[in-house]
């Protein structure tokens, strides 16, 4: 059928075997610098930031611990994370890292890739990213395909505090939920169903925080994609109280995630 179009032999014969091993070639090569850079040893002064920020990677036993560490070397090899107006140093970038791995931890082939630019501020920065003074705060934002914008003191912060809020996990939450594009507190890479069953589930739970009967801040009643972000906050911060006060909400985060720290608290 192909010689009746007229397309030259040239197409038929040469062009897909290359494309295939070209195809192969770069998802070999993908595969091999992932593999080099997480079996990089983890020096010992990144494993004591670890040790020292980090509780979700201290509750881990020692093989999960390597492959956390594997992953936020990954992470880091592949993010851009630049200062605006600060320095970033190595314990700030791991942070950023265990944020972002935390969220993926329990789903070993999700990785983040196409992330856009990662840029950390010093303080809270308002809604023009300049340095808050009078304007409304902001420790984190997310601007869709653009980038994602973090206060290191909120970062630093939330790694300190055994509060639920969390920039990192809220910031890192928001940009699953826009992968597919909407910005709707539905995360992406789940079925027609399930994602009809989370749009019911979030709009509930917005409801209840606006009628103040959710275990989520007042925050979380903004719109449905921060009631999402806040959920996994307490999700991982505050998770019995989560799955005791919200249960379906909570099986629905442990399905999603595939994790379950309620049970490892
Ligand atoms: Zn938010």
């Amino acid at each position: 059928m192909l010689w009746e179009t007229g397309t030259p032999l040239v197409h038929v014969v040469v062009w897909p075997p290359v494309a295939a091993t070209l195809v192969f070639w770069l998802l070999m090569r993908q595969a091999l610098r992932r593999h080099r850079v997480g079996v990089r040893t983890f020096g010992p002064r990144w494993r004591r930031t670890l040790d020292g920020h980090v509780a979700y990677y201290l509750a881990l036993d020692g093989v999960e611990r390597r492959r956390f560490e594997r992953e936020v070397a990954i992470f880091l090899d592949q993010a851009e994370i630049t200062g605006v107006g600060t320095s970033v140093s190595d314990s700030v970038r791991l942070l950023v890292a265990s944020s972002a791995v935390m969220l993926t931890f329990g789903r070993p082939g999700w990785g983040w890739t196409d992330l856009p630019e990662i840029l950390i501020y010093p303080a809270p920065f308002d809604e023009r990213f300049r340095r808050s003074s009078r304007h409304v705060a902001y420790a984190g934002m997310v601007v869709p395909r653009n980038a994602i914008a973090l206060s290191k003191s909120a970062l630093i912060w939330s790694f300190r505090h055994e509060e639920p809020y969390h920039v990192g996990l809220h910031e890192f939450a928001h940009v699953l939920d826009m992968e597919d594009g909407r910005f709707d507190g539905v995360p992406c890479g789940l079925p027609a169903a399930a994602q009809r069953r989370w749009q019911a589930l979030i709009e509930d739970e917005l409801v209840r925080v606006r009628t103040g009967r959710s275990v989520l801040d007042e925050y979380a009643g903004s719109n449905e994609a921060e009631t999402f972000a806040v959920a996994v906050e307490y999700f991982f911060r505050a998770p019995q109280r989560l799955r005791r006060q919200h249960p379906e909400l909570y099986e629905a985060l442990r399905d999603y995630l595939n994790q379950d720290p309620a049970e490892r608290d």
